[in-house]
């Protein structure tokens, strides 16, 4: 039906491909070792390659004193663009306060040589996207789960006035235990006032999760709300195995958001049953007008989490990435 391989990084805005771009600045490995500056400071080895995004390079990174594994986020300290340096400059700022279950836990940052190190819990994983392209489609039993870990982690930042905004599958990693862990801070903003939204209209997020508030000006900035509407988008995805809004070009995209156009696979496409319930909370949260869309705590008192056989896993088995889970 879709393009589903693209649907997390097509068509990215204009900010994230100044981002891209400077990504290739990562060609050479980082060296095997590295060591905080301070006298004792702590000293890792450098392991396997994880991942790249917008401007940083992950690998695994053991702490020498003990082998402890972590996430380690490298990213050259000379950025080509200034407004590049003061992104990443917000993104430590926020994402060092944060502590919570569903949130990747930041350890510490240090200059070593070239580059920066962010020291981050490790999630061995991958993401929900990679586990929505594997599988195509999540179980209702999973998408609850989820649902109900990323509204916990979203209360979290709301109530600190932090907006995420580039929420999306694949920004919530995975930990050990298959728990869900908000990540990626490169967006977040505090937004503490209706001054600082009116502040805050700067394009941002990835087209496919995007608020319509965002994309219109007029509107007078965004608030905590866009991470709201961003649920929405993945509570649809998770349980479709395709965002709302996919089209192959970013104005394609961003003119089905204006217009809220999205419509839910038939039945006899898909071999999952969406109840109306699902259906209806991701109404709830895809709404233009952003004061009506729910709190995460509205969101998991909704009757898709309390249905008469709707049951919420307390654990998943990592097989679970790639297989449908067994219930019974
Ligand atoms: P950017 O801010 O440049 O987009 P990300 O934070 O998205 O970078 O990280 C880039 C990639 O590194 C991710 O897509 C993922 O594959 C990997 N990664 C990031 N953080 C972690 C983590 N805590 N545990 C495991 N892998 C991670």
């Amino acid at each position: 039906v879709m393009d589903r391989k693209a649907f997390d990084k097509n068509t990215a805005p204009p900010s994230a491909q100044t981002k891209s771009s400077s990504a290739k600045n990562h060609a050479e490995p980082p060296p095997s070792i590295v060591s905080e500056p301070e006298d004792g400071g702590e000293r890792y080895s450098i392991g396997a390659f994880l991942g790249k995004g917008g401007f940083a390079v992950c690998y695994e990174g053991a702490l020498a004193r003990n082998g402890r594994v972590y996430a380690m986020k490298v990213v050259k300290s000379q950025m080509p663009q200034k407004k590049m340096e003061e992104k990443f400059r917000t993104e430590l700022q926020i994402h060092s306060k944060m502590r919570h279950p569903f949130i990747v836990q930041f350890y510490r940052a240090f200059a070593f040589e070239s580059s920066t190190y962010v020291v981050l819990e490790l999630c061995p994983n991958g993401s929900v996207m990679d586990m929505v392209r594997k599988r195509r489609c999540l179980s209702l039993p999973e998408v609850r789960r989820f649902m109900i870990q990323l509204c916990a982690a979203v209360k979290y930042l709301h109530k600190r006035f932090v907006a995420h905004r580039d929420l999306k599958m694949g920004n919530l990693f995975l930990d050990h235990n298959m728990n869900i862990k908000v990540g990626d801070f490169g967006l977040a903003a505090m937004i503490l006032s209706d001054k600082d939204a009116k502040r805050r209209n700067t394009l941002c997020g990835t087209p496919n999760y995007i608020a319509p508030e965002v994309l219109d000006k007029s509107k007078g900035g965004h608030t905590q709300k866009v991470d709201i509407w961003s649920l929405g988008v993945i509570c649809f995805a998770m349980l479709t195995g395709y965002p709302p809004f996919q089209s192959k070009t970013q104005e394609e995209i961003y003119k089905k958001v204006r217009n809220l156009s999205y419509a839910w696979p038939k039945e006899s496409d898909t071999n999952n049953f969406i109840p109306e319930e699902a259906k209806d909370l991701v109404t709830s949260c895809l709404n233009l007008v952003d004061e009506e869309r729910p709190d995460p705590d509205d969101i998991v008192e909704h009757p898709f989490f309390n249905m008469y056989d709707g049951c919420i896993p307390r654990q998943l088995d990592a097989g679970c990435r790639y297989n449908k889970p067994l219930w019974l």
